[in-house]
């Protein structure tokens, strides 16, 4: 994995108008950053401007990213701190198609994490990674499986949470 967080750095168009007289915009079209600027604007204005966009979108992105690489990330953390770093998987991310919190195929080792836990604290995220992480070693859910996954100090209240998002998703209205 080199995809490094801070290499945003799209190809940059900068379209002065003088229709504009003040405001600046900006959008990403095609994976290119055009930067709407007043005519008007000195060049060292514009670049200023031209960061400011370019750093404003990449918070944005950043936002709304709660991808699968956010998964496979914290995944080997957890592996790292709870199991030695020696746990392998194949492919780990969301999916639609859960029927409860997460699903572990642990012959072929995919992980997968209900989609709707994208709104979900990073700590109960946590715990169904655990979980499912578990499943690499035990694939039942047996006593060893629950002294492994009960080392994650945050286990109870985790559960606690998904136990109560479970009875809100079910009540009449909710989602
Ligand atoms: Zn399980």
């Amino acid at each position: 994995m080199n995809n490094h967080q801070n290499s945003f750095s799209p190809p940059i168009r900068i379209l002065a108008t003088r229709r504009r007289r003040r405001t600046v915009s900006a959008r990403l079209r095609s994976g290119v950053l055009e930067v709407m600027v007043p005519a008007s604007m000195s060049v060292a204005e514009r670049e200023r401007w031209v960061e400011l966009m370019r750093e404003r979108i990449e918070r944005q992105m950043r936002r709304k990213l709660p991808t699968d690489q956010r998964l496979a990330e914290r995944a080997k953390r957890l592996n790292d701190r709870y199991f030695a770093g020696r746990l392998s998987w194949t492919s780990i991310g969301y999916t639609d198609t859960v029927s409860l919190w997460g699903s572990c195929t642990f012959t072929i080792g995919a992980i997968r994490v209900a989609s709707r836990m994208k709104a979900f604290p990073d700590w109960v995220v946590d715990y169904v990674l655990m979980h499912e992480l578990t499943h690499l070693v035990h694939s039942n859910h047996g006593p060893a499986f629950h002294e492994m996954l009960d080392r994650y100090p945050m286990a109870e209240r985790a559960k606690g949470y998904l136990i109560a998002a479970q009875q809100l998703s079910q009540m009449p209205g909710g989602a």
